[in-house]
């Protein structure tokens, strides 16, 4: 496996070229909002050809599939010894690691809502405003 640098010494705005300049490099401390997400991931989607109508159109099935599937490839970052937290850049520059795959579970996620018209800043809201209501470690689960 080739020597691989830190996360902290990831210039993740050499990732973006294009986006240091319009001030949406990921640098420590960047916020994103939920919205802007969607927008740029289903915006990018579409520009990539994931949507053209002569290509046959995901069902929700299959994209909840591939939710899984990124899940997956984190856990198998993990299982593959990695920290958590490590990213590096592949050989090709491509981010790699659980952050990375991570960050393709929501890049999916907004995709997918961003097509389907599916309100996720509301759906958030009203999930952490229930949860909050809900008692310690509510339903007696182990984890
Ligand atoms: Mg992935």
């Amino acid at each position: 496996m080739p020597p691989r640098p830190a996360a902290d010494t990831l210039d993740l705005r050499a990732l973006d070229p294009a986006g240091a300049d319009e001030g949406r490099a990921g640098e420590r401390g960047e916020t994103m909002e939920i919205q802007d997400l969607i927008d740029e991931a289903h915006g990018m989607a579409v520009r990539k050809g994931w949507h053209d109508p002569d290509l046959a159109q995901r069902t929700f099935a299959e994209e909840c599939a591939l939710f899984h599937s990124e899940i997956s490839e984190a856990l198998e970052a993990y299982r593959d010894g990695h920290d958590p937290a490590e990213m590096w850049l592949g050989e090709d520059g491509k981010p790699e690691g659980v952050p990375a795959e991570l960050a393709d579970v929501f890049i999916r996620i907004a995709d997918t809502c961003g097509a389907r018209k599916i309100d996720l800043v509301t759906a958030l809201r009203a999930k952490l405003n229930f949860n909050s209501t809900r008692p310690h470690r509510h339903g007696g689960k182990r984890v």
